[in-house]
């Protein structure tokens, strides 16, 4: 079982579609273990962004961040990390496949509705980054045999 961590950025909650989106990946069948609204600053987005730092658009992007709390959600599942991406789209809105998130609910390259870890290492330090271990919580194995039938790992 994987975890992961999605952030629904400030264009979804000013638009609000932070229950569409979330019920997104509900509906697809991950599970939220831990969820809360935040608002980011300059540090944690130098951090979380650090691929970024240099690019002309990185102000730009810090900024959209910091309009609004956001909505940061851990999500498991098998495969959770590269299914969530999947389902997120390409990072172009423009771009993006109809029937991935992005695709249907953004036309913006920078304000994409969610961020979503792209490796397992990313994710494990994302996870850390946004969420104390007392905030996630284990929901068992409720479910899982609908969800998967025999393909959980
Ligand atoms: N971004 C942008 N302009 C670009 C590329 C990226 O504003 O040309 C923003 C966009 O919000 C994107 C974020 O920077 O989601 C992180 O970029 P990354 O390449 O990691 O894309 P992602 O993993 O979000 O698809
Ligand atoms: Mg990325």
């Amino acid at each position: 079982m994987e975890r992961t961590l999605v952030l629904l950025k400030p264009s979804t909650v000013m638009r609000g579609l932070i229950g569409e989106v979330t019920s997104r990946f509900e509906k697809k069948g991950l599970r939220i273990v831990g969820m809360k609204m935040i608002w980011l600053n300059d540090e944690i987005l130098n951090e979380h962004y650090a691929h970024l730092v240099g690019k002309p658009f990185f102000p730009a992007l810090k900024a959209s961040m910091m309009r609004t709390p956001v909505v940061a959600m851990c999500l498991e599942g098998t495969d959770a990390i590269e299914v969530v991406r999947f389902i997120t789209g390409y990072t172009n809105g423009r771009k993006a496949e109809p029937g991935t998130i992005r695709g249907d609910y953004c036309m913006s390259n920078q304000q994409n509705i969610v961020h979503a870890s792209d490796s397992p290492t990313s994710a494990a330090i994302e996870i850390k980054r946004f969420f104390k271990p007392e905030e996630l919580y284990d929901l068992g194995d409720l479910n899982m045999d609908r969800l998967y039938a025999l393909d959980l790992s």
